[in-house]
């Protein structure tokens, strides 16, 4: 049941916790994507990268069956079939660097590869692109050993599978932004695939308004504690912005916005709209870059100042990751397939893709949003100019206590300014533009206006 309020002209949906009072509108050309996720192609891709022995990044890059160089040909002929289907929108390629030996985890000058697949916006005038990875690479206890079985089927076979099944579903549909899918290689050698090809956007000025690190989301089960969970999965997110952390410091000082940087504020939507689309998953919101410690692709494009998560199993098994295939008191070490739970990888693969169709499909953000300053007063006024791109039918205001990890209350309008009987001092607010098929883009934190 919902709950609506009447307010002078205006009206809003108060957005309840409890599940009772849920209203869910679902868009029904994302529906029918998620419904053509499959749990078997998961599984066979996983099947497929596991048979070529391993995927270590200083293994063979020419021998036809076994080693990197075959899997991302692999990757790359199962773009190039899904592009067929695609109207010509799709393209794909292998984006190559050879990196230098060092002194650490490459022993000799490597040909790195990362297997890209672009689906190109239907708009020209919409720059934004949206990328999802996973990593390609696999590793055994020992990262420099390139000849022994590294089957790395949930790392990071799961996060591939997961790009290439969004890739298969999605180029069958037409977005006004570009989607970018990308298995990357040399995750495990220091995310030196990722920092390529975040140097190279940097460098290059791409418009990546959200990247989805896919890294281990396939099993559902933990090591030494037991547990088993299905229905979680972790979205880790930065707080501080590594990004021009010295320019943003004062502003998010002066307005409290520790919790509300452009990276926090992807992993609010990915909660939001994947729990929107995925039956029994709750989407947990890590407030830490990565976990204790450890790095992964996302870290490259933080740096380099883009919006981007690392989306990971809600318990990691360390038996089957990062080990020789062996056997020692009773307990099977590998990373093999069969600890995977490929519905539990079925359900982290759709909520990834409804997040890249909700946010490829939704208008540009809002420009210039500003919260009113010139007279004090308990009331909030909020402005902001139309997006640059995409059919706008209005605007959501989203409002929290400063205290509240998710957004509280969701507020429409079709104007460009809205005003809000609640004081700025005690609530944090963002706007959002959204189209006739509801979808949203990522929301906007207003900044001063005088
Ligand atoms: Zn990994």
């Amino acid at each position: 049941m919902k709950k609506t309020i009447c307010l002078s002209l205006l009206s809003f949906v108060l957005i309840q916790s409890s599940l009772a009072q849920t209203t869910i509108n679902r868009d029904p050309e994302i529906e029918q994507m998620v419904r053509e996720v499959s749990a078997d192609s998961l599984q066979s891709y996983i099947k497929q990268m596991v048979s070529f022995g391993t995927r270590n990044t200083l293994s063979s890059v020419t021998d036809p069956k076994r080693g990197i160089g075959a899997a991302r040909n692999w990757v790359l002929n199962k773009f190039n079939a899904f592009a067929k289907q695609s109207g010509g929108r799709l393209t794909a390629y292998i984006d190559t660097v050879t990196i230098p030996a060092d002194k650490r985890r490459v022993d000799t000058a490597t040909l790195l590869g990362n297997a890209v697949a672009v689906l190109k916006g239907t708009d020209p005038d919409d720059k934004r692109i949206f990328l999802i990875s996973g990593h390609l690479d696999s590793r055994r206890s020992s990262v420099m050993d390139k000849t022994g079985d590294a089957p790395g089927a949930n790392d990071d076979g799961s996060g591939s599978a997961a790009v290439i099944e969004c890739a298969r579903v999605m180029s069958k549909h037409g977005f006004p932004a570009t989607v970018i899918f990308v298995t990357v290689s040399g995750e495990e050698q220091g995310l030196l695939g990722a920092n390529f090809m975040a140097s190279k956007a940097k460098k290059e000025n791409w418009n990546i308004e959200a990247m989805l690190n896919n890294d281990i989301m396939g099993s559902n089960n933990s090591s030494e504690t037991n547990i088993i969970d299905n229905t979680r999965i972790r979205v880790f997110s930065e707080g501080l912005p590594a990004f021009e952390t010295e320019k943003n410091a004062k502003n998010i000082r002066s307005l409290g916005l520790e919790n509300d940087g452009k990276t926090r504020q992807l992993a609010r939507y990915v909660k939001e709209t994947g729990e929107r689309y995925v039956e029994n998953l709750e989407i947990v919101m890590v407030y830490r870059n990565d976990r204790f410690l450890r790095g992964g692709d996302h870290s490259p494009f933080v740096e380099n100042g883009y919006a981007a998560v690392r989306i990971t199993e809600m318990n990691e098994n360390y038996y089957h990751q990062h080990q020789d295939i062996r056997k020692e008191n009773g307990i099977q070490y590998g990373d093999l397939p069969e600890f995977m739970d490929f519905e539990y990888l079925r359900k982290n693969t759709v909520m990834n893709l409804s997040n890249l169709a909700n946010l490829a499909k939704a208008p540009a953000m809002p420009e210039e949003v500003k919260v009113e300053v010139k007279n004090p007063g308990n009331y909030t006024d909020l402005n902001w100019k139309a997006p640059k791109t995409g059919k706008t039918k209005g605007y959501y205001i989203l409002m929290r206590e400063t205290t509240s990890a998710v957004w509280q209350k969701k507020f429409f309008t079709a104007q460009t300014a809205y005003r809000l009987p609640y004081s700025k001092d005690n609530y944090f607010f963002a706007v959002q533009a959204v189209n006739e098929t509801g979808n949203e883009s990522l929301p906007v934190v207003p900044g001063v206006g005088r």
